[in-house]
Parts: structure tokens; C-alpha cells; sequence
């Protein structure tokens, strides 16, 4: 259905890819091997910074076992949507899904969107061999996927029609330059009210999500969507799984916790924002 195209670069020459049998070459010797679940690593030992890995085994299970639930499918479902009508003149469009995780998102993606062609890319190795599980079982065949960085994408120039990034780090200058001409940005994060009844749990004083600033100066915001629905978790485990794959992870004191481990039955606001933005001419 597609043409083949040769869509990677080298991380490390930056000269383009070619595949052969398993194995991706560039014209200076570098290659890079297919795993045996059919993704391939083009993470340098720059990008592959420790502090900076991604999602370990632990959390990516916990972020499977949550969104398996499908308490986003709503917002994956919108998204798509939301691509959809930007990309309506685009017969096969190209898209990167940057930042994309254990890949609900892509996967829910790529069904309400068959006609294009996804690449997904994340810098954790656990979460993007998920990935590949999951078009496995999902017979998913409009999907391919590489561990690799947002902020040094292995993708040639002006290739892609569109990118959409969910809840990941944003890279102003390699999406303006792995996106075609009047390319299109679809950014996805919390809304101020996202998870507020988690957080009144945890805090004393819970606060509002700010609203994110991107500087993205070579491109043009086009719409913000903010996208809410409320969700009851009725089991320890699925609101255990949440906080794990939250922030709050990280900066919130075993108290807390314990605290937490108490709640068997949560009312939550689940509140996005969908963020549209358009290439900008010269770049
Ligand atoms: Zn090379």
C-alpha cells in the first residue's frame, strides 16, 4: 500500500538508512539491528542519558496495566479525531508519534486512522518492545517502531505530515525539521483540573496543573481544545497503577502513599489539552 521509503537516519552520521535482511546500514558502516520483536534501538550513547532513560520495566507495566483499562480511550479517540481533520486532504499521510510510550496511544491511533502510516519513537527500551507487543496482539500492521530521542528524531528531513506527541517532551527545532512544508503539531497534556481529586488525596494544598509553554517559535498555534470526562477507579489497583505512572510518583512523601493505599474507590476529572500548531513558512 505504501511506497517503500527509506525514512531513517544515522544517528550518529546522520547519512540516511537502508535495510537489509534485519539489519539497518548507513553508507559509512554504522548498523543497527532489528530486535527480535521487531523494533530497532537508534539511541547513541549521547541521547542515552541515565537520568533521562524513559519509563523502567516497572513503570511501563503499571502504565500498561492502567491504560488497558481504557479510562483513555476517550482522549485517544479525540486525538485521533482531531488528526484526522487536519490531515482530511493527505491520502497516506506520515505521521511520528514522538514521545509515544507502551503505545496505547499510537495503537488506538493507528485503528481510527488506517490509512496512515505511524511511527512511533520513545527513548525507553522496555516501553517501545511493549510497542511492538502490542500491534502483535492488536494485528496492527500500519505501525513501526525505533527507541530513539524527541531531540534528535532519526527521521530524514520534510518526511512526515504530521506529529503528535502525548504527554511527552516537546522538540521545537527536529519537528519543524522532520515535517513536510505546512506540517502539523498535535500536542496533548494535562489540563489545570487533570487528576485534581488524586492530588486532594496526596496534598494538603493540591494545586491546578499550569498551562505548558512550549516555545515553539517555528511554529503557529492553531486551536486549544480542552477535552474533560470523569472517571470512577473502583479498585485499589487501578488507582495505585495511576499514581505510578504520574508525576506525583516521584515527589510525594510515604505518608502520602500510605494515605493513598487507604482509597478504594476514586471520582477523578479526566481533562486534556489538545493543542493543533502549523508548520511556519522557512523553516
Ligand atoms: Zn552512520
Amino acid at each position: 500500500m505504501f511506497r517503500v521509503i527509506y525514512m531513517y537516519v544515522c544517528p550518529i552520521c546522520k547519512k540516511r538508512l537502508r535495510k537489509l535482511d534485519n539489519v539497518w546500514h548507513c553508507q559509512n558502516g554504522h548498523s543497527f539491528d532489528i530486535a527480535r520483536k521487531g523494533y530497532v534501538n537508534l539511541l547513541t550513547t549521547k541521547g542515552r542519558n541515565p537520568k533521562n532513560a524513559g519509563d523502567n520495566a516497572e513503570m511501563v507495566n503499571a502504565r500498561t496495566d492502567f491504560l488497558d483499562r481504557n479510562y483513555y480511550l476517550p482522549l485517544a479517540k479525540k486525538t485521533a479525531e482531531v488528526m484526522g481533520g487536519l490531515l482530511e486532504n493527505v491520502k497516506q499521510p506520515y505521521i511520528i508519534d514522538s514521545g509515544c510510550g507502551e503505545g496505547f496511544y499510537t495503537v488506538n491511533y493507528a485503528k481510527a486512522l488506517p490509512k496512515a502510516k505511524f511511527y512511533g519513537i520513545d527513548i525507553s527500551k522496555a516501553a517501545v518492545a511493549h510497542c511492538m507487543t502490542r500491534i502483535h496482539c492488536g494485528n496492527i500492521t500500519n505501525c513501526e517502531f525505533a527507541v530513539a530521542s524527541s531531540f534528535q528524531l532519526p527521521f530524514i528531513d520534510k518526511f512526515a505530515d504530521l506529529i503528535v506527541c502525548t504527554f511527552a517532551p516537546v522538540s521545537n527545532d527536529e519537528y519543524a525539521r522532520v515535517l513536510k512544508d505546512g506540517g502539523k503539531l498535535v500536542v496533548v497534556s494535562p489540563s489545570p483540573r487533570h487528576l485534581f481529586e488524586l492530588k486532594e488525596v496526596l496534598y494538603e494544598k493540591p494545586y491546578e496543573n499550569k498551562p505548558n509553554v512550549y516555545g515553539l517559535n517555528k511554529f503557529d498555534e492553531s486551536e486549544e481544545m480542552i477535552f474533560e470526562y470523569p472517571v470512577v477507579l473502583e479498585s485499589q489497583e487501578d488507582i495505585l497503577n495511576l499514581f505510578t505512572m504520574t508525576p506525583y510518583y516521584y515527589k510525594t512523601s510515604a505518608e502520602a502513599v500510605e494515605k493513598l493505599k487507604k482509597v478504594n474507590r476514586l471520582e477523578l476529572t479526566c481533562g486534556f489539552s489538545i493543542r493543533t500548531f502549523t508548520k511556519k513558512r522557512g523553516f
